[in-house]
């Protein structure tokens, strides 16, 4: 893997261009406040090493990776509809009195999925030429290439204020199962968290990648199961029924909490 510091003027994750940097805010600007919270290695974490580096934010994860244009393009095609999607989450979990199972909530499936995969993108330190990220490239500003037919998206409610963001690892597509292992991307944070994999089915999960082949402003009804509360470090923690396989690049996922 080529390893590249990044300078203020570099290339862009998205569009490959040489150009100067911009911040990439996880979760998205407009979206909840952003705060300050200490950031720790997630592979420390995993690894049960406590004495990782903690480095301090005080708004929140960002990533410098890519150029204004490609920054302000997802800010104003993808992101209100991730942000629109969490508000109503949290506005349901805040004023449900009674236990439901699930919600159904209107949304624009391909604008959601884009959302999540430029963030994936971003949040990425090395510049390599790794298959999923090339494809994520080819697919996200064009109307005519549709979301790659083995790129699984999966979400869950995620009712926790930490931040997780992990790249380019491999677990375990089913409990337990270790010839069945998924190459996966994880984005989880308050509300909703997803996990992008080459695996149809993820730990019996909802999937949003179903609707791919739809127009970019196709709404659908999407349910979010409420009844399904994993543990805060699932499914990325190790135990007796779980492994978890690191690249270079997942050694600087991180783990992010408040202060
Ligand atoms: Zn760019």
């Amino acid at each position: 893997m080529k390893k590249i510091k990044r300078n203020r003027i570099d290339i862009c994750n998205i569009c490959r261009e040489t150009k100067p940097l911009s911040w990439d805010h996880v979760p998205p600007k407009g979206g909840i406040k952003l705060t300050s919270i200490e950031i720790q290695g997630i592979f420390e974490l995993i690894s049960g090493q406590t004495k990782g580096q903690k480095k301090i934010s005080q708004n929140g994860v960002k990533y410098r990776t890519i150029c204004s244009d490609c920054n302000s393009k997802i800010g104003t095609e993808f992101d209100p509809e991730l942000n629109k999607l969490n508000k109503t989450i949290i506005e349901f979990l805040q004023s449900s009195s009674v236990l439901q199972k699930y919600s159904i909530i209107k949304v624009k499936p391909v604008r959601l999925m884009k959302a999540v995969l430029a963030h994936l993108l971003t949040a990425k330190h090395n510049i390599d030429e790794v298959v999923t990220d090339s494809k994520i490239r080819e697919t996200l500003f064009s109307d005519d290439i549709s979301i790659p037919d083995d790129f699984h998206i999966h979400y869950w409610i995620y009712p926790f204020n930490c931040t997780v963001i992990m790249r380019d690892f491999a677990l375990p597509a089913e409990t337990g199962n270790y010839a069945n292992c998924a190459v996966a991307n994880m984005i989880k944070y308050f509300p909703l968290a997803f996990i992008v994999s080459d695996k149809e089915n993820f730990r019996e999960l909802d999937s949003l990648s179903k609707y791919r082949n739809l127009e970019i402003d196709d709404v659908v009804n999407l349910k979010i199961d409420l009844g399904k509360i994993q543990d805060l470090d699932w499914p990325e923690r190790v135990d007796e029924n779980n492994i978890v396989f690191m690249s270079a690049e997942s050694t600087n996922g991180i783990f992010a909490k408040p202060r």
